[in-house]
């Protein structure tokens, strides 16, 4: 009975415990959100169209204005290895975007360019790919991965 008794105080000190901490926890600010910085000056307002950002979290990727085209076409459609079919758009610069895991040249879309994973540097979603020559770097950023956002909205 007594060791019951103690046991059972020793819970009730450990319900408690915890409560405090869970207190705490709550208690602490919000880490605050990533701002997007945009640097000032660096072009003109109109030379940077749209944003293009991230559809899963909204987060800067790039800008409409950094859209070029490969092979004469901005976009293009591939099917990779496993028989799944991508539209890709092809972006200059993607500043938002995070390269990861090896550079490879298999199944290559673009012959001559290496190709790595590029994932949202914000949400990690799987973004596209940066193809990378020794002259020349681009992204292919899935279509439907990638949404435009109005400068005021
Ligand atoms: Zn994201």
């Amino acid at each position: 009975m007594h060791s019951f008794e103690t046991a059972r105080m020793a819970a009730s000190k450990l319900i408690s415990n915890r409560r405090r901490e869970l207190h705490w926890l709550k208690a602490r600010p919000a880490a605050p959100a990533q701002a997007v910085e945009r640097t000032p000056g660096e072009s003109p307002v109109e030379d940077l169209g749209k944003i293009v950002a991230c559809a899963r979290c909204e987060s800067y990727v790039t800008t409409s204005a950094a859209r070029i085209a490969m092979d004469g076409r901005h976009e293009h459609r591939f099917v990779n290895p496993h028989g799944l079919l991508f539209r890709i758009g092809c972006f200059s610069a993607a500043a938002g975007c995070l390269p990861v895991g090896e550079i490879s040249t298999f199944w290559s879309w673009f012959p001559g360019f290496a190709w790595q994973v590029d994932l949202c540097g914000s949400c990690g979603e799987h973004l596209g790919w940066l193809f990378s020559n020794p002259s020349n770097t681009f992204h292919g950023l899935i279509i439907e991965k990638i949404i435009e956002l109005d400068e005021d909205g």
